[in-house]
């Protein structure tokens, strides 16, 4: 067995035909991650894990059809709910957090067979685009361990990268499960704003947060999109749209697909290896029959400034419940109840989170709001006409996801200007409420992975799968 090219379908195949049982899978990438030298994983305790594959093998050993995602491996991102498997959302706040129940997300997938393997690595309360915000240390890059693995999902996409999980859930604010997967090498999907459940999500900035699957391929994704996808009453964020099925919908031809281009994706900044690989990529989905045609997204360069104003907003209010009174971590020997706050917030919070937390409340304070929140409210809103009226022409859009590949640890960690520049083509995905997918497509001169990123209309995932996977089989091997 090697478990670094297992994936969602050849894994639950292999236990199926008893090529190796779901318990020897387990032992084995539990011995991976304890020798795991890249820190993605955070809590990783064996007994749930054991249970899960235990219950599969017996299931397997009557012979009878295993369920879909059987035996699958999977890390789940901490700031994702996991019922008694500590969740610390990469903060000291949350260090002795024990979740009373589980994520819809990952009950979703442990009901389809999946075995949650324990909680990935991220930036403290997923805010950042390195790792390096974690409060339990950094997460380095499996293809070159000087460098960052991206944020907040880093964790998740090392351990797909390193081969100690063959699938993990991330979250995706404004890029972190695409800009990571980008970063490692992998396949990052984040879906329609309503598609998945957030119930059991540790909030960030709930009118951008979304859940979705970090994987070796782009039909892994739709795999694991399949389960966790569709309406939930535990989240009235959740919308009751029909599920696709999307493994059937990839196999779909993409021939005479509109493909977009936007120009101001390819502008200032854009490494150089990153836009050979990308314009690449565009002439291979070109080549595969698709119209690819240059459009605008002519607001794309209030995109930074607007998430930034509107995430730091919604996360000093969603981070206003840590409070050393109801969650976690609260200061010894405080005299006064303000100082027990005061200190407790403190100390709990690491750098970026307090300054996330002081900027969203300077731009939510009378005086401010209309200034700074309330225009940036108004912007989110052209950012998303754009997106409008390039789907009036195309079906897909197609642009880098990240301006590089992955930095080097601590070259702009001193930086947070240059860290938030960093997230350029993701965040308008966010703001705007489509999915999007981030898809291998090359490497640098020095070896680096780089992302394709596609966006597609709302709820309109199978495009972009088919599309993700057209384009993958096609590259091949690299
Ligand atoms: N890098 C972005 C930030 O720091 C996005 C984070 C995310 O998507 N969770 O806010």
């Amino acid at each position: 067995m090697d478990p670094t090219v297992l994936t969602v379908e050849s894994t639950r195949v292999a236990i199926q035909e008893k090529q190796f049982s779901a318990t020897a899978l387990v032992e084995a990438l539990h011995a991976r991650i304890e020798r795991d030298d890249t820190h993605a994983w955070l809590t990783h305790p064996p007994e749930r894990a054991l249970a899960q594959a235990a219950a599969i093998d017996k299931l397997a050993d009557k012979g009878g059809p295993l369920p879909p995602l059987a035996g699958v491996p999977i890390g789940i991102k901490d700031v994702i709910l996991t019922r008694g498997l500590r969740t610390t959302a990469g903060s000291k706040v949350l260090q002795h957090f024990f979740p009373p129940y589980d994520a819809t997300a990952v009950a979703r997938l442990e009901a389809a067979g999946a075995i949650v393997m324990g909680k990935t690595n991220c930036d403290e309360f997923a805010m950042g685009s390195s790792n390096e915000n974690s409060a339990y240390g950094v997460v380095k890059n499996p293809h070159d361990k000087a460098r960052v693995p991206g944020g907040s999902s880093g964790g998740s996409a090392a351990a797909v990268a390193n081969g100690t999980a063959v699938a993990a859930l991330g979250s995706d604010t404004g890029g972190s499960i695409r800009q990571p997967a980008a970063f490692c090498g992998i396949v990052g999907l984040m879906p329609s704003y309503g598609r998945v459940s957030r119930y059991g999500l540790i909030a960030f900035a709930s009118s951008l947060d979304r859940i979705g699957p970090m994987t070796r391929s782009v039909k892994d994704a739709a795999l694991i999109l399949q389960h966790i996808a569709g309406h939930d009453p535990l989240d009235s964020t959740c919308a009751n749209v029909p599920v696709p099925d999307y493994a059937a919908e990839i196999g779909k031809p993409v021939k005479g697909l509109k493909v977009g281009v936007p120009k101001e994706y390819f502008a200032e900044g854009l490494d150089d290896d990153v836009r050979a690989s990308v314009e690449a990529a565009t002439e291979k989905i070109h080549q595969l029959g698709c119209e690819v045609v240059p459009i605008s997204l002519p607001h794309t360069k209030y995109a930074i400034p607007t998430y930034y104003v509107l995430a730091t907003a919604e996360a000093s209010s969603n981070l206003a419940r840590y409070d050393g009174v109801r969650y976690g971590f609260r200061i010894k020997d405080a005299k006064t109840l303000t100082e027990m706050y005061r200190r407790t917030r403190d100390e709990g919070f690491g750098y970026e989170v307090k300054r996330r937390i002081m900027l969203g409340t300077y731009v939510l304070s009378a005086g401010y709001y209309d200034a700074y929140y309330l225009k940036a409210q108004r912007v989110r809103t052209l950012l998303s006409r754009d997106f409008d009226a390039a789907f009036a022409k195309v079906d897909a859009i197609v642009t880098p996801t990240t301006p590089t590949a992955a930095f080097k640890l601590g070259e702009k960690a001193e930086n947070p200007l240059a860290m938030y520049l960093a997230d350029i083509y993701t965040v308008t995905g966010n703001l705007a409420g489509v999915p999007a997918i981030a898809v291998p497509c090359g490497k640098t001169k020095t070896g680096l992975p780089i992302g394709l990123q596609i966006f597609a209309r709302r709820f309109d995932e199978p495009t972009l799968l088919r599309l993700g996977h057209a384009y993958e089989h096609a590259r091949g091997a690299f």
